[in-house]
């Protein structure tokens, strides 16, 4: 077996699935993955989760996309097709590298040169390294010529950097998941990290063993919940009923601190007055928690030594998701619960570099380092860092993820390049999202599989996989991590780095970047915050944390200890009220979808899927239904059940789960057999256009077709 040959070659590297970023080591025989070990890295002290230890056969799998393909004369798009690999041939005929990229480049550009630079959109992706994260906004907005640059983070925790912007003046964390040691008070709300950042979750549990008050607030019972001093399980959809409540505690029993808020904050009064109408009585019956319960938890978090709030989806994937994160910045705030170690605000982040991705300026309002499109300093800024003519750059936001989606179904946005990102399963609404892809004039998806985006495609360009390549990867902790190559990509698959500058001097830039450290040495003198970390000292420590602002700067873990990025230096208070859900449960739609992940499977499917251990452990699409719900329905335990929504339905197996409140399915995204997407809601929180992908009406019956 696999397991007795013995390693040639041992590569150090980073997990490349979930924002935990865990250090690995792996180990090569002949081009191949014989095993993954844990390292010493800061974030994971060679602990590693199923994913990382087992999921890593994907990149060796039969379905890698190898050849450069281009869609056959003639081929008709059919939206929600997806191709048996075994028959790619009758929708694709193979080409060279040059005529692949002439005719999508050509392509791209002649939409430029006709319609305008804003028919066109490059999505890039947050598994993708920092450099292939920069330069990809940089071919968007200096080849295409406009701001239409997204990834996936738009889809996760839009709102959250939206709300810490706002309210902070920095996106990203305040305080690393380990910080979690030295906390007394651990909230952990919306979040499940047993699934989602599992090596991350083992932290807080040894801190909830170790006597610390784990506090986890969830419509959905976790396995973190067993451990929790306190568990909060509250009705979907009233994190602003349940927070605000909190609020009202902390301002009538006198438990906020004055002086924080005096020497370190602004807008205190308005959010005073505002959380005076919710208190703890009121809210219960709409949150479902005790007013008892409510007060205790709140007198709890704010009279601690040190408490710190992490939050995930549950919190920012709704129409009020930027209301939540303002709530849980207030929270910080009024006690005084910030910029200490074992303190602060922790958004999870989802994927190995969502938090990268979105500093590197993958998002349609900023360019690299959050600096604001808007500002016609920033732009000057850039003209002249990016040798490009005074006024070339644009000086409006670009569209969102969904907002494109919208203007490709009306014919307004034609030509889309896509890296390493799946919308035809990851976009809410998904059977919309994949007639507007379909509707293109012209798709260019850069993958290593091809995906149910892939097959909506005109050309489609072979990519390498995270071992297959060199770069940088920033964790939720703000760690820059080194990501080294460790295989050759299979056949004429190229590492993407290279497609990018060839897909670009197809539109008429002139790049020459050699080697991907040209590439991050640009970056870091475009982008303040990682000014101080170069390249020979990530290869010596492979990791460094931000703010790094000068050489030697040893790294800044626990931020906002004197002041906070924000102008005079002070965070600022931004009060919120309620906002129901987009689509309420009613008679025709009686119950509630709450969709996300699994343990075994990231994302969308389209590397775990492919990793032998980790599909074999969860093979087949289920939906997360509470036993009595099953039991009313009809169903037993691994029988078929469809759900269905105004907007399409989809059928699957149901498990008996109690996780899931009464009323309420959870159903994971990474099944395209049955893509929950084509079910979900694509309305949009008004702020950050993130998806309600945590809430929608939806109707479940016994029985369907599989
Ligand atoms: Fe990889 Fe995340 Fe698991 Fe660590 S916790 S091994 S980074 S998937």
């Amino acid at each position: 077996g696999v397991g007795l040959q013995v390693p040639d070659k041992k590569v150090e590297s980073v997990c490349p699935y979930c924002g935990v970023g865990c250090q690995l080591t792996y180990n090569i025989k002949d081009n191949k993955i014989l095993y993954v070990e844990g390292r010493d890295g800061p974030a994971n002290h060679g602990r590693l989760c199923v994913k990382g230890r087992y999921g890593f056969d994907y990149a060796s799998h039969p379905q890698r996309l190898t050849k450069p393909l281009i869609r056959k004369a003639g081929v008709p798009k059919v939206p929600g097709e997806t191709i048996d690999p075994a028959r790619v041939h009758e929708y694709f005929r193979e080409a060279s590298w040059e005529e692949a990229l002439d005719l999508a480049g050509n392509s791209l550009k002649k939409i430029r040169d006709t319609h305008g630079p804003k028919a066109l959109v490059g999505f890039g992706s947050a598994k993708g390294s920092n450099e292939e994260a920069y330069l990809f906004q940089k071919l968007v907005r200096t080849g295409f010529g406009s701001n239409n640059v997204d990834h996936c983070t738009r889809l996760c925790h839009a709102s959250s950097v939206a709300a810490l912007l706002e309210g902070i003046g920095s996106g990203a964390v305040s305080n690393p998941v380990m910080d979690v040691t030295q906390a007394d008070v651990i909230i952990v709300i919306g979040a499940n990290p047993t699934v989602n950042h599992p090596v991350a979750a083992t932290w807080m549990k040894n801190a909830a063993k170790n006597g610390k008050k784990l506090i986890v607030m969830d419509p959905r019972k976790s396995d973190l919940s067993r451990l929790a001093w306190r568990f909060l399980q509250f009705k979907p959809d009233t994190d602003v009923a349940m927070l605000n409540a909190m609020m009202h505690v902390i301002v009538h029993e006198g438990l906020v601190n004055e002086d924080f808020i005096k020497s370190r904050t602004i807008g205190y009064d308005e959010l005073k007055k505002n959380v005076e109408g919710y208190s703890p009585e009121a809210m219960a019956p709409i949150c479902g928690i005790p007013a008892e319960t409510l007060r205790e938890v709140a007198r709890t978090y704010a009279t601690s030594k040190g408490s710190m709030i992490l939050w995930g989806m549950g919190v920012s994937q709704h129409v009020h998701g930027t209301d939540n994160a303002r709530c849980l910045i207030a929270l910080a705030l009024m006690t005084g619960q910030i910029g200490r170690p074992g303190t602060g605000l922790h958004p999870l982040r989802g994927q190995n570099n969502v938090q990268g991705a979105s500093d590197a300026g993958l998002i349609p309002m900023m360019f690299p380092d959050y600096q604001k499109v808007i500002e016609p300093q920033v732009r000057a800024k850039f003209e002249q860092m990016w040798k490009l003519k005074p006024g070339t750059l644009d000086d409006k936001p670009g569209l969102t993820v969904v907002e494109v989606m919208h203007a490709a179904a009306e014919g307004k946005v034609k030509g889309l390049y896509i890296m390493g990102e799946n919308p035809a399963m990851s976009d809410p609404d998904a059977n919309h999202a994949r007639e507007a892809l379909a509707k293109l004039d012209h798709l260019v998806v850069q993958d290593i599989f091809l995906t149910e985006t892939a097959c909506l495609a005109d050309v489609v360009l072979p990519a390498s996989a995270f071992p297959e390549k060199t770069g940088t990867f920033t964790n939720t902790d703000r760690l820059v991590q080194l990501g080294r190559q460790a295989l050759q990509p299979p056949g004429d698959a190229k590492q993407d780095l290279w497609i990018i500058q060839e897909m670009a001097r197809r539109i008429g830039l002139d790049w020459n970047y050699e080697h991907v450290s040209e590439v991050f040495d640009e970056m870091r003198h475009t982008m303040p915050s990682i000014g101080g970390i170069t390249w020979d000292r990530l290869e010596r420590q492979h990791a460094v944390t931000y703010p790094c602002v000068k050489e030697g700067d040893p790294g800044t873990s626990v931020v906002f200890d004197h002041d906070f990025p924000r102008e005079g230096g002070v965070a600022r208070f931004v009060p919120a009220d309620i906002i129901p859900a987009a689509e309420r449960p009613d008679a025709e739609y009686p119950m509630v979808l709450i969709t996300g992940r699994q343990l075994e499977h990231w994302h969308t499917g389209s590397m775990t899927r492919r990793a032998g251990v980790l599909d074999a452990i969860e093979p087949d699409p289920v939906a997360l239904v509470h036993p009595l719900d099953l039991d009313a329905l009809g169903v037993q335990p691994g029988g078929l059940l469809t759900i269905e929504s105004r907007r399409g339905k989809i059928t699957l197996y149901g498990r008996a789960d109690d996780s899931s409140p009464r009323g309420a399915v959870f159903v994971p995204f990474c099944y395209y057999e049955a893509a929950i997407n084509r079910v979900t809601n694509d309305k949009f929180d008004p702020v950050a256009k993130i998806p309600e992908l945590k809430y929608c009406a939806v109707r479940v019956t016994a029985g369907g077709e599989a």
